[in-house]
């Protein structure tokens, strides 16, 4: 009997507009030093493990019932760390989460984009943003940034204001070029747009001193959105576990396209679990600045230079031949992203001991191109 396989997707009755695309693909390779997804290195709190076994334990006694829908618990957790770091109150209704902010961007972009419905995002950023209206049919448009990086805010609102998004994506700090938005931007922006704007901030709490998070500006902005996740700063990346802080009609909007009982019950109580740990997590994150900072300061003496970062990693440069000191690093154990954008590399910070080997690698790799 032979089975009939397609051997192309190509054969297959897919949606044009994801005909020819590429899937995320940051490389998971085996190599010593992984500087390549800014996740943070540093081991887990032990009062944090030993609590998180007993919390799972207690949680999978329930496993035979669906988790809380709405997640309630964990939302007024959120909210609390949320109101605790930013001084503005945040109140557990303008909470939502979801595993991992990915997901929240996704429910975004169900309920606010869509067929007919257009997405801007300001490029070089976050490849998955693109990549998630595509999975939700919703038309995407590149914003202008400067040479620098930089969003110019009256030029922005200018495109803004000509595109007539739906949705508005503003990252910051911004990955990959690391640098965080004026507020004054985002608010400007804001008053461009009828849409719904929201503010990725993945690595907010690497923001250098005096970074103010877009969630002051959420009073009296009913379509300002700003999501976080446990991913980076907390050093919880395996838990998939994303948030986003907004008006409560945001969160009506949400729940009329999440999956009913999306978030399980583990992941409930183990991202509770790790809140309660909030201080020992968030420990690392002045030791992981300082790599940063290190990283920063060692470039000119390799005849190379960064843009400013305010998140766990750097973008760094001028090469000629980006891919190739990609590969050249490869082959020193070192693994960092190429982001693809001419002549830069992103490098996440880690521990020092990742900066030492990254250091050496990147001094050596420099002098054998320039030896070539
Ligand atoms: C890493 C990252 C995220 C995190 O996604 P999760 O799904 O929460 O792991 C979100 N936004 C940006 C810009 C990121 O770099």
């Amino acid at each position: 009997m032979t089975h009939v396989v397609a051997s192309s997707m190509d054969e297959l009755p897919l949606r044009p507009e994801l005909r020819g695309r590429t899937p995320y693909g940051a490389p998971q390779l085996q190599v010593k030093h992984r500087l390549n997804t800014n996740e943070n290195p540093h081991p887990l709190p032990a009062e944090l493990l030993a609590d998180l076994g007993a919390a799972l334990g207690h949680a999978a006694l329930e496993l035979n019932r669906y988790p809380d829908r709405d997640a309630l618990d964990l939302r007024r957790d959120l909210a609390a760390y949320l109101t605790r770091t930013s001084g503005e109150t945040v109140q557990p209704a303008q909470v939502w989460a979801a595993n991992g902010s990915n997901e929240v961007l996704q429910q975004i972009l169900q309920a606010f984009g869509g067929a007919g419905r257009t997405a801007l995002g300001f490029t070089p950023s976050y490849s998955m943003h693109p990549i998630i209206a595509a999975g939700t049919g919703t038309a995407w448009v590149d914003g202008h940034r400067r040479d620098d990086f930089t969003i110019d805010a009256a030029q922005a609102a200018a495109q803004v204001r000509e595109v007539r998004p739906d949705v508005v994506f503003v990252t910051s700090p911004n990955n990959p070029t690391g640098t965080a938005v004026a507020l004054e931007t985002i608010a400007t922006v804001y008053d461009a747009t009828t849409g719904v704007v929201v503010v990725d901030e993945a690595y907010t709490e690497f923001a250098r001193t005096g970074t103010r998070s877009a969630l002051t500006l959420l009073p009296g902005r009913p379509r300002l959105l700003v999501s976080r996740t446990m991913s980076k700063a907390f050093g919880m990346a395996g838990l998939r576990l994303g948030y986003l802080a907004a008006d409560p009609a945001v969160v009506d909007a949400l729940q009329l396209v999440r999956l009913p009982y999306h978030l399980s019950s583990l992941t409930q109580a183990a991202a509770r679990t790790a809140l309660a740990h909030t201080d020992a997590l968030l420990a690392t994150v002045d030791a992981v600045k300082a790599q940063r900072d290190r990283i920063v300061a060692a470039l000119p003496g390799l005849g190379l230079t960064s843009v400013p970062s305010d998140a766990n990693f750097v973008l760094f440069g001028h090469f000629a031949d980006a891919p190739g000191v990609w590969k050249a690093l490869l082959e020193h154990d070192v693994l960092v992203r190429d982001v693809g954008l001419p002549g830069w590399l992103r490098v996440t910070a880690g521990t020092p001991e990742e900066t030492d080997a990254f250091l050496t690698a990147l001094g050596e790799v420099v002098r054998e191109q320039g030896a070539s």
